[in-house]
């Protein structure tokens, strides 16, 4: 079977990070994180291991740490994987944002995936939030530090942000005593991240940039403005380098040199996701796909913004926190 090589990305502390992940966040009901029935999500991740991926991207809140776990190990008992080939992206949640919450919430990612570390550890917003979803003033330098003991405890090979703005990584950057290594943000054409992934490059930070798909496929049941797979310049590239329009978004990002997150649970997107390494698109091409941006964002928790470190702009009519109305049902 057809096994694609993913090329490797040099990280600040010499690590080498693959160049796609593949996204492992299910999405949400009234119950939660949803989860996989029957151990699908397991089943997926051992297929993309056969496919070639080599990077995964969960997160406490997802709940899915523990089948993404399953699978690596399963893939290394058969000898398919050694652990060292594998990288493994997990994420903080915000309600552990305390100086001794961030070493239980590490050692419970660990007994959760079943592994003895990870490969990066994120800090999955910047905001901190009390069991109960209340503001926390916690600030994120302090996240930052227990963070760092992290990777001195050998929990985490590496650590990086996800959901900072510009000011905020600089701010970590300013005080930290080990560099973050990568920034996770929304990355695709409709919010192309110019500035921020041009600071990143500078300071030597790999961005990884999740939902890449944007308004192409259907976001919360909704066909949502934007370009779709039969946009014409998407569909044109499509046509000539014999991939399709989804590819071609993907493609855009890696020559971009950022790490695109997509997620799929179907084999057959699996492939077609990770077979992006056979063409290159060309300067003109990837600037008539940044034309698309509108700086639109999916992943707008307006209900946190008037937290201190709330990292986006303001809007006038915040949503209500899905996570607060729950509890009060
Ligand atoms: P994506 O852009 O990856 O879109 C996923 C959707 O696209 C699914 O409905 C999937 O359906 C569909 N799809 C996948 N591949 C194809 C294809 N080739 N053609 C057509 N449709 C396709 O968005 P996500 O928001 O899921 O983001 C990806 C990942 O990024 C997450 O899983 C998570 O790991 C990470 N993330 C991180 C965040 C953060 O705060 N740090 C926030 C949001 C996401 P199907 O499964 O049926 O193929």
């Amino acid at each position: 079977s057809a096994t694609i090589d993913v090329p490797m990305l040099k990280m600040l502390n010499d690590r080498e990070m693959p160049a796609i992940a593949l996204g492992t966040y299910l999405g949400f009901d009234k119950g939660g994180a949803v989860t996989s029935k029957d151990k699908q999500l397991r089943n997926v991740v051992m297929q993309a291991i056969d496919l070639g991926y080599r990077h995964f991207d969960t997160a406490a809140i997802y709940n899915t740490e523990a089948e993404v776990g399953e699978a690596i190990r399963m893939k290394i008992d058969e000898g398919v994987i050694k652990r060292e080939d594998v990288f493994l992206t997990t994420k903080l949640w915000n309600t552990h944002h305390k100086r001794e919450q961030v070493a239980v919430a590490m050692k419970e990612t660990l007994n959760k995936t079943g592994l003895d570390y990870v490969d990066l550890f994120l800090m999955h917003w910047p905001i901190a939030l009390n069991e109960d979803y209340s503001h926390s003033n916690t600030d994120y330098l302090e996240t930052w530090r227990a963070t760092e003991e992290m990777v001195k405890l050998g929990y985490t090979k590496s650590i990086g942000l996800s959901n900072f703005n510009k000011l905020q990584v600089a701010t970590v950057l300013q005080e930290c005593t080990i560099k973050p290594v990568a920034l996770q943000i929304e990355v695709h054409p409709q919010i192309i991240q110019e500035d921020l992934i041009t600071y990143a490059k500078d300071e030597g930070i790999i961005v990884m940039g999740y939902s890449p798909f944007g308004s192409l496929v259907k976001r919360f049941g909704m066909d949502l403005p934007g370009p779709k797979m039969d946009d014409p310049v998407l569909t044109s590239l499509a046509k000539k380098y014999e991939k399709t329009p989804a590819q071609i978004v993907l493609r855009w990002l890696v020559d971009r040199k950022v790490v695109p997150i997509p997620k799929t649970v179907s084999p057959k997107r699996l492939l077609e996701n990770i077979n992006i390494f056979d063409f290159k698109l060309k300067e003109e091409e990837i600037e008539k796909i940044n034309q698309f941006n509108s700086n639109t964002r999916y992943t707008l928790p307006s209900f946190w913004q008037k937290h201190p470190f709330y990292p986006f702009d303001m809007v006038p009519n915040p949503i209500p926190d899905p996570f607060r109305s729950e509890m009060k049902s």
